[in-house]
């Protein structure tokens, strides 16, 4: 797709907590013209700004359990449903089968679908260095190392059957993300071009 093409592309950028999303997705959008929408960073606003729906994510992100389907679906929802265009990397959602299923439906109501899921592939032991290790730079509140534990249980139990949800849409590509940040790039644009 050339620079400046208004069409709609719509990508997922997955894969576990510490996979590195965040920063692939922040390439991606610049590199592609794309919004990053990402749910973790829309709660953390929320947090931050002390809304409703902040004090009531707060626990359950410390935690590093799911906020609610209900919640995460109305949030995406209103962001796609005000574009004109809809040009996004989806970095955070869905994580759920729950989640996938409404946002196939409302693609398909906004006449839209999923160009490319792309799967981040990393191992458990590099995650939780990788995640302790944001811990001491970042200071988030949901890197410390029960949580981190917890966020990996909650990975493989809900958010890894959407491997096989998209395996079998025929729209999931795996990548390396093991190796230097351009060196995961280059395999993510490959999987694009
Ligand atoms: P992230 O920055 O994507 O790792 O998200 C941080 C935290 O926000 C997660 O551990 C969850 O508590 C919550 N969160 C983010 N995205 C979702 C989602 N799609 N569904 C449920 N909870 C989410």
């Amino acid at each position: 797709m050339s620079d400046g093409c208004s069409c709609s592309e719509i990508v997922l950028l997955m894969g576990p907590p510490g996979a590195g999303k965040g920063t692939q997705a922040d390439i991606l959008v610049k590199a592609r013209a794309l919004r990053k929408l990402s749910t973790g960073d829309m709660l953390r606003d929320h947090v931050q700004r002390g809304t409703e729906l902040g004090k009531q994510a707060k626990a359950v992100m410390d935690a590093g359990d799911l906020v609610s389907d209900d919640l995460i679906v109305a949030m995406v929802k209103s962001e796609l449903e005000s574009m004109q265009v809809i040009r996004v990397l989806l970095d955070g959602f869905p994580r759920t089968t729950a989640q996938a299923k409404e946002l196939d439906k409302l693609l398909s109501e906004l006449s839209v679908d999923i160009d490319s899921a792309v799967l981040i592939e990393v191992d458990e032991d590099e995650l939780v260095a990788r995640l302790l290790n944001r811990a001491k730079e970042l200071g988030r509140t949901d890197d410390n190392e029960e949580t981190i534990r917890n966020r990996m249980k909650v990975y493989q139990d809900l958010t890894k059957p959407l491997v096989d949800y998209y395996q079998n849409q025929d729209k999931l590509t795996a990548v390396n993300g093991l190796g230097t940040v351009e060196e995961v790039s280059k395999s993510i644009f490959e999987v694009l071009s």
